[in-house]
């Protein structure tokens, strides 16, 4: 099969990809292995991702919001720090910007499902799902994936969109900076008494991490980081054992919590490609940077990379240029990675400083809040990049 771009991976930053590129008039074709209900009918994952301002005017442009159901995206008003045992809290709200909110939560099931229906259809737009790919290989003027029964896709451009331990960046030859951390991120719908006020907190507790996210009326996801094997013991518990647990860790800031759902827990790991692309090739999404989703950026960053590669895709083809030459790809690579080294690397400090129980780091954290809540600078700049627009 030939076309002119191949996407290996349709999860959110490869299906976002097809459909910044759908009206193009480019052949695109999308492999998955997952089966085609998994991707067309994402199911509930525990993810509420927390979208900026500009990840919400990208999906409008994709015409992916209008297929979001509007009673489930949550409004964010105020994100607060705290810190151990400390009263203190680190707070941010919309300030002077005029805005309603600082962002938006959006369960990740359907953001995957209302990208979906933005390729569903398209007459130039494949998906071949439930697919395995053998090989990548590639000529001077074409790329090509041999899939499992043998057949070839040969593009001009092919582009990784496999997730953090991406199978598509190893076949191309790059490496990366894989750190596994040893610990667990759980996820859990919570029906509680008391309400949020639309306050997300994110609590650095001694030897514990508790971020409660506000959801629609008196629900909130409550997301706990522990050492992998307690986060797996957090699993086991019975359903109202850990509603319990939950209530108590949490302090019962929000009154009596009960679990409304499944909880899914998901081992940490930090990735960094040394490369985000290669000869007629390019890595989009957690293939090109897995960051800890502590600071919330991973899809709203991968959102904006795809967004960059399109552009320089849709400017090639005007031009009449090669859409997988060497231009394309080194003007993606320079700016994605400028916007999202920072990001990367402040983000695992962040998390170095917060999880560390040693004394000086404890003193660290908390001289650290208190300046950056006196200072309108460090405020408003953290304020600038939760509302990204
Ligand atoms: C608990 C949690 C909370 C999060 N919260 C936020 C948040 O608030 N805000 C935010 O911006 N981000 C958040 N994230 C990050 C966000 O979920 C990811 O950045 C995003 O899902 C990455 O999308 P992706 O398409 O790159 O990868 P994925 O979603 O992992 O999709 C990859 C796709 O590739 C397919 N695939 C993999 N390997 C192959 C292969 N060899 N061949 C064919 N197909 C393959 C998979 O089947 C899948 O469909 C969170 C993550 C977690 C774990």
């Amino acid at each position: 099969m030939e076309c002119d771009i191949v996407i290996i991976g349709a999860g959110p930053a490869g299906l976002a990809f097809a459909s910044s590129l759908a009206k193009t008039g480019l052949s695109i074709t999308l492999i998955d292995r997952q089966p085609l209900d998994a991707i067309a009918e994402p199911v509930y994952d525990g993810r509420e991702i927390a979208l900026t301002h500009h990840s919400q005017n990208i999906l409008h442009d994709l015409g992916a919001w209008a297929y979001l159901p509007h009673d489930d995206i949550a409004p964010l008003q105020e994100a607060r720090v705290l810190n151990g045992n400390s009263p203190f809290a680190l707070s941010f709200d919309t300030g002077q910007t005029g805005a309603e909110a600082l962002g938006c939560l959006v369960s990740n099931c359907h953001i995957r499902k209302a990208l979906f229906r933005c390729i569903e259809g398209r007459e130039k737009i494949t998906l071949l799902a439930g697919q395995a790919i053998r090989s990548i290989s590639h000529s001077q003027k074409h790329v090509a994936a041999e899939l499992a029964d043998g057949s070839y896709v040969t593009g001009k451009l092919l582009v990784g969109a496999d997730s953090r331990f991406s199978w598509v960046r190893d076949q191309l030859g790059i490496a990366a900076e894989i750190n596994r951390l040893g610990r667990g991120m759980l996820v859990a719908r919570m029906q509680h008494e008391k309400p949020h006020g639309k306050i997300a907190t994110e609590w650095f507790d001694h030897y514990q991490t508790v971020a409660m996210l506000p959801l629609r009326n008196n629900y909130s996801s409550a997301v706990v980081t522990l050492p992998i094997g307690e986060a797996e013991a957090l699993m086991r518990l019975s359903e109202k054992q850990f509603s319990t647990e939950i209530t108590q860790r949490y302090r019962h800031h929000l009154g009596n919590m009960e679990l409304d759902g499944t909880r899914h827990l998901y081992p940490l790991a930090t990735t960094w490609s040394h490369h985000f692309v290669s000869d007629r090739a390019a890595l989009i999404g957690d293939a090109a940077v897995g960051m800890h989703p502590v600071t919330a950026h991973g899809f709203n960053l991968g959102l904006s990379g795809q967004r960059l590669l399109a552009e320089e895709v849709s400017s090639a083809l005007r031009k009449g240029q090669d859409i997988g030459g060497a231009r394309v790809l080194r003007a993606y690579e320079q700016a994605h990675r400028r916007a999202a080294a920072s990001l990367y690397r402040g983000t695992n400090m962040l998390v170095r400083l917060f999880t560390d129980e040693a004394p000086p780091s404890r003193v660290m954290r908390h001289v650290a809040l208190r300046v950056a809540q006196k200072m309108p600078l460090v405020r408003s700049s953290i304020r600038s990049m939760l509302m990204a627009r």
